[in-house]
């Protein structure tokens, strides 16, 4: 939509207020920035999705993030009083496993990404490899290739199927060589992509660089192009809409933080997107946005809009 026609969602017409809840059935909603924050729930929210839902509204929740368990989100849900299903929680480790799962992956599966990431893994029955963890001494470094091919080709580890890239603050340059060595070695070996976030929002006072540069140096020193399992891959939207039953996207309203992530998966999908000013982006950030598949139909402050939406559609 353009930028011009881009409003807020309590700017509506009370006529357009109601059209507007009235056009989706389900609402899919990332979770951090928008549901949550580093320091806690948004306010609001938990009164937001308890209305949502008791207006019919089917809920799932699609993030990018792979570094909290099984029982850490479903514990956040609860605090909130909502008790998604498993099925209905959906991030980029468990759309790896299902992915490895459905490929039929039986070779070991080298993954640059955090232990809660790898573990999601490791327990769906992946030999999952990581490392290395010691140092290249500058002293060796003059011995090059000698040194090099010790340390990244492991001529008796297991054969290597897939590489997989995620979140992991410990990534260094010698992950970054044993999984280039792991893809030029095995022509087969495929690359995959978690979450491609290229900087991860904490506070306002602090980024994160995110996986999608190290994608990137990945697929340029491969010559691959890896397979995307978070927003806004293709691969990952093939699995919701399928996952979901999702006949009709347009029914479907995508909620989340961020333009190319959030808002790019929304597109892509074709669904509706609204933007939650509560996260990453600011207005400003979403005015200055030059890519149209990446603006939402809609923005607001936070979840707690739709608690204004539904109060001013029932007067
Ligand atoms: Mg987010």
């Amino acid at each position: 939509m353009a930028k011009t026609q881009m409003r807020h969602l309590l700017d509506l017409s009370l006529e357009e207020k109601r059209a507007f809840l009235d056009s989706f059935d389900m609402l899919m909603s990332d979770c951090d920035g928008v549901v949550w924050n580093f320091t806690g729930p948004i306010p609001g929210v938990d009164r937001a999705l308890q209305l949502l839902k008791e207006n019919g509204k089917k809920l799932a929740f699609i993030s990018n993030n792979g570094m909290r368990t099984m029982a850490e989100y479903t514990q956040k849900f609860h605090k909130l009083g909502i008790e998604p299903q498993q099925h209905d929680i959906v991030h980029p480790a468990l759309t790896t496993v299902k992915y490895l799962k459905s490929v039929n992956m039986r070779d070991a599966v080298y993954c640059i990404a955090t232990e809660v990431f790898k573990d999601y893994l490791r327990s769906a029955g992946f030999t999952v490899l990581d490392g290395p963890t010691d140092q290249i001494a500058d002293e060796r470094i003059p011995n090059g290739v000698r040194v090099f091919s010790e340390y990244f080709s492991e001529a008796d580890g297991p054969k290597v199927g897939a590489v997989v890239v995620d979140i992991d603050v410990n990534i260094s340059l010698a992950h970054m060589m044993k999984a280039k060595c792991y893809l030029q070695q095995n022509r087969d070996c495929l690359l995959i992509a978690g979450a491609t976030d290229y900087i991860i929002p904490l506070d306002s006072s602090m980024d994160v660089i995110g996986p999608g540069y190290f994608i990137e140096i990945l697929e340029r020193a491969s010559g691959r192009k890896a397979v995307v399992l978070g927003k806004p891959g293709q691969a990952l939207a093939e699995f919701i809409l399928e996952q979901f039953h999702v006949t009709q996207p347009e029914r479907t309203l995508f909620i989340g933080d961020m333009l190319p992530q959030d808002m790019g998966f929304g597109t892509r999908c074709g669904f509706q997107k609204v933007l939650m000013l509560s996260g990453g982006t600011t207005k400003e950030m979403l005015l200055a946005h030059s890519k149209p598949h990446e603006l939402p139909d809609f923005y607001a402050d936070s979840f707690a809009d739709f608690i204004q939406l539904y109060k001013d559609v029932a007067n």
